[in-house]
């Protein structure tokens, strides 16, 4: 139908759509969903057309769209409604959703198409290995030092441009280093696509088990729009299931499919699975594909040549017609959340964009997000169950190290500090047998936090219940959510005993223990890292998997779906760590860390074996983690939120305020809060309150002052209504550079 004007959303921060005019050579190219190209202050900007023939004003003079370059529409009419549905739950733009779903090159008018790819790069040209070395280097150069620390901790190689802009480095430190040849800079042609690179594996058809079978079966004759939280034990075979499900339901049934997993580069066996699987019919959708590559990908998905989409979280705005299933891997990880606008949460927009479709959705995870296991309690969502592994094997045997009350003699080295006597002896057993181990090592912590060294308990704040700060300058502890502030606490509240206050370990430094106490050891480091670095990381993996890694030393990311059968220890550093972080999801975080970990061990016939050293040897994340009883902890935890009361119990947003200045980032802060006061009170919203404000627990980045303010909700749609008016009638003002961000549904509150 020929249209003579559209309504068209923008990339711009704005709220609201824009009118332009048709002309007759456009008019049959235009329909929800179509790129324009229309002009805005003179330049040339893409738009999304959201509907026709909105009515006109005739008094007043419309611009007209210059081009209409799609012959389909970009977006199919679910997809636009997942689109809209984002704009309005996370109150955003809906031009700037638009934006983040297509790929780089369908935004840009006339860029031209990319040449390779190539960056600069700093690596470490010399050891300097004693800390004298250092001092004599470095003694009238103290950035430099900071910036060759940084360098090494983070692996000695690492782009310029994540210097510069992620971590602050100035230009002027980096060029003095390499002038002073201790840094070498050279240029490299970025990695395009490393799963090209990797060697296809035959498919190995396997046959499912009972247990497995009748999961495909239930997952397969769901109702179009049902969501299934599969709740399937480490090593249960959940794979095989997500596999077998796509078989019937893409190969048979002629639907597509999207398989979002939580992070390429760190899950290459699951992808490398579902290509075996499914030859050409899979698209891997990954950070490292260029803008010329994801185009061509974007392609073959939009003209249903490819009909599975493997991809991280950007991967649910796959433009795939008539989807039948959307698989959320690992569904509990905390890499579905986009950090910035638009901030979703790709699980749960995989679950509207399901029911848009018509499709299932499976949500599996060993731990589920206490979010969606609530979604199954109250009926929401359909729960499934593999309670065992495949082929009966058991899962491993969890052992705590108790590390209260250890006597200074225990305490003389270094390498005893960090790892207990037993961990030690399975360490060496592990390596004396040929097997290997992973050791896993929570980020250290930002800031300290005060720990009872008798009872273990950590120092958390009266009304919030997230572990205090500790703070220099004045010496004081705060909570991070309210503002609460007090004096280091010197005796525990709870049993008296004398105090101690951690950080928590880099591992490099626990990598260098490693190395001076375990000569012989082959040890591999996996650091929270880059985003740059990330194909050194399946890198690593593969070396592990061919037996060349004896220790796999790591954070977080070591915990992913890995699958080694010749791991047999596995081993958690310092469990407080990850307990200690003012978030009211740290004991969910690291139970689920824990058990992810843990489930990494004894994937083979051996067995196998895990040390968690901890001064919480009680705490029901700990427990759980023991008994492998993910329901244990999910039961406690969930009392644990009714008061103060977290999600799930309510709903959370997140309202950041950043500038160059800091009174001026508090007083926009503070008037944020009144005004969110005002609206609440001056218009009797019930069950919604304002926490806050308060510094973020990340004071500061990159120069700019950060301040927040939490809103807690006990109802969904009054929370999107307030974010919405804050949204469109709040003006944080523009001096030093203010910037307000809205984060409904965070996972990180640092
Ligand atoms: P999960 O993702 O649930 O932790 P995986 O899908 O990684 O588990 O499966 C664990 C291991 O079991 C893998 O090595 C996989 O190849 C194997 N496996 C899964 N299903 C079967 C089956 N039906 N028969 C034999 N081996 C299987
Ligand atoms: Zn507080």
């Amino acid at each position: 139908m020929p249209r003579a004007a559209v309504s068209v959303a923008l990339p711009v921060p704005l709220h609201g759509t824009y009118t332009y005019r048709v002309d007759e050579q456009h008019a049959e190219r235009v329909e929800p969903g179509s790129r324009v190209v229309v002009p805005v202050r003179g330049r040339r900007v893409v738009g999304v057309v959201t509907a026709g023939d909105p009515v006109l004003d005739p008094g007043r003079e419309y611009r007209v769209v210059l081009e209409a370059p799609d012959d389909s529409p970009s977006f199919t009419p679910a997809l636009m409604a997942t689109c809209r549905w984002i704009a309005e739950y996370y109150a955003t733009p809906l031009g700037l959703v638009f934006r983040a779903a297509l790929p780089a090159l369908l935004t840009g008018p006339g860029k031209a198409s990319p040449a390779p790819r190539t960056r600069r790069v700093a690596s470490l040209a010399t050891p300097l290995a004693t800390l004298v070395e250092r001092d004599t280097v470095f003694k009238r150069a103290p950035k430099q030092r900071v910036a060759w620390e940084l360098l090494e901790s983070l692996g000695g190689r690492v782009p310029i441009e994540h210097l510069e802009h992620q971590l602050g480095v100035s230009s002027s430190v980096i060029t003095a280093l390499a002038r002073r040849g201790l840094v070498t800079i050279e240029r490299e042609v970025t990695m395009r696509d490393a799963f090209a690179r990797r060697p296809r594996k035959p498919s190995v058809e396997l046959q499912p088990t009972p247990a497995q079978q009748s999961t495909i079966d239930a997952l397969t004759s769901g109702a179009p729009g049902t969501v299934f939280l599969l709740h399937g034990v480490t090593g249960s075979g959940k794979t095989l299931v997500y596999i077998e499900t796509l078989r019937r339901i893409v190969m048979e049934q002629g639907r597509s499919a999207i398989v979002l997993v939580p992070e390429i580069a760190l899950t290459p066996q699951t992808v490398d699975r579902f290509r075996a699987a499914f030859g050409n019919q899979v698209a891997v959708l990954h950070s490292a594909l260029s803008d010329g590559e994801r185009l061509d990908a974007w392609r073959a998905i939009h003209s249903g040549e490819r009909r599975i989409v493997v991809g991280a979280r950007s991967a649910v705005f796959a433009p795939l017609t008539n989807v039948g299933a959307i698989i959320v891997d690992e569904e509990h990880e905390a890499s579905y959340k986009q950090g910035e606008t638009p901030r979703y949460h790709a699980r749960d927009v995989a679950v509207m964009r399901a029911r848009a479709e018509g499709a299932i959705t499976v949500l599996g995870s060993a731990t589920p997000s206490l979010e969606s296991w609530a979604n199954a309690q109250r009926g929401a969502y359909h729960l499934l169950n593999l309670p065992d592994r495949v082929g009966g094997g058991a899962l491993p045997r969890v052992q705590v190290v108790d590390l209260r009350g250890r006597k200074p003699a225990d305490l003389a080295s270094p390498f005893r500090r960090v790892f207990s006597e037993p961990l030690e002896t399975a360490l060496h057993e592990t390596i004396a047998r040929g097997e290997q181990a992973i050791l896993l090592l929570n980020r250290r912590g930002f800031s300290a936090f005060v720990q009872c060294g008798e009872c273990g308990d950590i120092a958390a704040c009266p009304n919030c219940s997230i572990s205090l700060t500790v703070h220099r300058a004045p010496e004081r502890m705060t909570c991070h959510y309210c503002g609460h502030s007090e004096p280091i606490r010197v005796a525990c509240i709870k049993c008296g005993g004398a105090t101690v206050r951690e950080r928590g370990l880099g591992t490099q430094q626990v990598e260098r223990l490693l190395l001076d106490h375990l000569p012989s050891a082959r040890v591999a480091r996996m650091d929270v890292d880059t985003t740059s670095a990330r194909w050194a990381h399946a890198d690593i993996l593969d070396r592990v998997a061919r037996r060349e890694v004896d220790i796999l030393l790591g954070t977080q990311m070591i915990a992913k779906g890995l699958d080694f059968p010749n791991v047999t220890l596995v081993g958690v550093i310092d469990a407080d760590v990850g307990m200690s972080l003012p978030d009211f999801r740290a004991a969910e975080r690291s139970f689920q860390l824990m058990a992810q970990v843990a489930g990494r061990a004894g994937r083979g016939p051996k067995g196998g074996h895990v040390y968690i050293q901890t001064r919480l040897p009680d705490h029901h994340a700990v427990r759980a983690a023991v008994e492998h009883d993910f329901r244990a902890f999910v039961r406690q935890e969930m009392l644990d939120r009714e008061f103060p009361p977290y999600p799930p119990t309510v709903r959370l947003a997140n309202i950041v305020f950043s500038a160059t200045d800091e009174p001026e980032t508090a007083a926009t802060a503070e008037r944020g809060a009144s005004f969110l006061k005002g609206l609440i009170e001056g218009r009797k919203v019930e069950g919604i309150h304002v926490i806050g404000p308060a510094p973020c627990p990340i004071d500061r980045i990159k120069n700019r002052f950060r301040w927040h303010l939490l809103i807690r909700s006990v109802n969904s749609g009054r929370l999107t209504r307030v974010l919405g008016y804050l949204a469109t009638h709040f003006d944080p003002e523009s001096r030093f550079d203010m910037r307000l961000v809205i984060d409904r549904d965070p996972v990180t509150l640092l």
